[in-house]
């Protein structure tokens, strides 16, 4: 999508503050920051939503947003932070291309609000629930990722005239007594 935004800073047709960098993410400070330190992650391929990243992708997505967030809450000595993540122009996504916010939040702000702030419970919503269970049904274990097997440890070495075993961590001396 040419005229894309986040797209355009990923092409770097214009600037950006960029704070992480990967083959296929980055993350930069929002232009209009709520907090001190409010960041962006995004996929670097158009993708609108976060329902159009790839299966594979997204886990990595989420473990960049880990790492930004300890990041940034460090550096800026946050109490805690929000991740947010609109979907659609309906849930207020104003961007089209997708992206996961990360707002560090300190002692100094003005309300410590989460959710609530935003969205008020709806009795309408609280007198749906069963029926909205019944609607989605229980989901399918998302199967874990096999992880990749460590690689083959180095031999270990024998030096058959200094009787002791080495290896390229450990070295051991075996004494006889
Ligand atoms: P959303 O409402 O979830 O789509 O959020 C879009 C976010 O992008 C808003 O918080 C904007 O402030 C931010 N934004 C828009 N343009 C830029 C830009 N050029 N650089 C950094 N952040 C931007
Ligand atoms: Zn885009």
């Amino acid at each position: 999508m040419n005229d894309c935004i986040f797209c355009k800073i990923v092409k770097g047709e214009i600037p950006a503050l960029k704070i992480y960098e990967d083959s296929d993410f980055i993350g930069f400070l929002d232009v209009n920051p709520r907090f001190i330190g409010h960041a962006l992650i995004i996929p670097k391929k158009h993708l609108e939503t976060i329902l159009d990243i790839d299966n594979n992708q997204i886990g990595h997505m989420f473990e960049i947003v880990q790492k930004v967030a300890k990041t940034i809450t460090e550096a800026l000595d946050a109490k805690g932070f929000n991740i947010g993540n609109n979907n659609g122009q309906i849930a207020g996504q104003a961007v089209p291309h997708a992206h996961v916010h990360i707002m560090p939040r300190y002692e100094t702000d003005e309300h410590h609000a989460g959710f609530e702030a935003a969205f008020k419970p709806s009795e309408d919503a609280k007198k749906e629930l069963e029926n909205t269970l019944k609607k989605i049904g229980t989901i399918d274990p998302v199967e874990t990722k096999t992880p990749t097997p460590d690689p083959p440890k180095p031999e270990t070495k024998k030096d058959e005239n200094l009787d002791f075993a080495f290896d390229d961590n450990i070295v051991m001396s075996k004494f006889d007594g």
